[in-house]
């Protein structure tokens, strides 16, 4: 049923131009756009289908859909760049190094020190492996091998093959294209 005058979107409140004032069936237009209509619908139909959900919880019907299907770390790598984007585009994105919990962490002794400390912070800022000094390189790698070896006796046969999933995943999602790249 139409809510506002005859020309008002519904939704929105602006003027619905006049040769779209009816419907092809003679009915008077509700909204002024696609974006308007499936909004207003989808706001009508928020209260009905939470009903329902309490209903089939209450009655033990209702199953966590991520249950059905576990989210796969690869899309929700994407969702999450997706929404940091957006946030970024709205101008409502923060830094999160800036935070208090950050701050706090930041401010904490390093970790390592001499040349594999150096190392680090290279890499991390941007260089490559071939970029650091002899020291540095060696460091480096001795840690890494460390931290490899260590975390390879500790793993257990489930994680090793969940692990190696993961990365099949993303190997081959890497050969297609990007997706939130552009935006939208
Ligand atoms: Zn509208």
């Amino acid at each position: 049923m139409k809510e506002q005058p005859i020309g008002i979107c519904d939704y929105c409140l602006e003027y619905i131009m006049a040769e779209d004032w009816y419907t092809s069936k003679g009915k008077p237009r509700q909204h002024c756009c696609r974006d308007c209509r499936n909004t207003a619908n989808s706001q009508a139909g928020a209260q009905i289908r939470s009903t329902k959900t309490l209903a089939r919880i209450a009655a033990g019907e209702w199953i966590n859909p991520a249950t059905l299907h576990p989210p796969d770390p690869v899309n929700v790598g994407i969702g999450v760049r997706r929404s940091i984007l957006g946030r970024i585009r709205q101008g409502v994105w923060t830094n999160p190094a800036l935070s208090q919990a950050a701050r706090k962490k930041l401010s904490r002794p390093r970790k390592h020190s001499g040349p594999l400390a150096v190392a680090i912070d290279r890499l991390d800022s941007g260089s490559k492996i071939s970029d650091l000094s002899e020291d540095e390189a060696t460091a480096y790698r001795t840690w890494r091998k460390e931290r490899y070896s260590i975390l390879k006796s500790t793993q257990s046969e489930e994680d090793k093959a969940q692990r190696r999933a993961q990365w099949r995943a993303y190997w081959h999602r890497r050969r297609q294209p990007h997706v939130g790249e552009t935006g939208e």
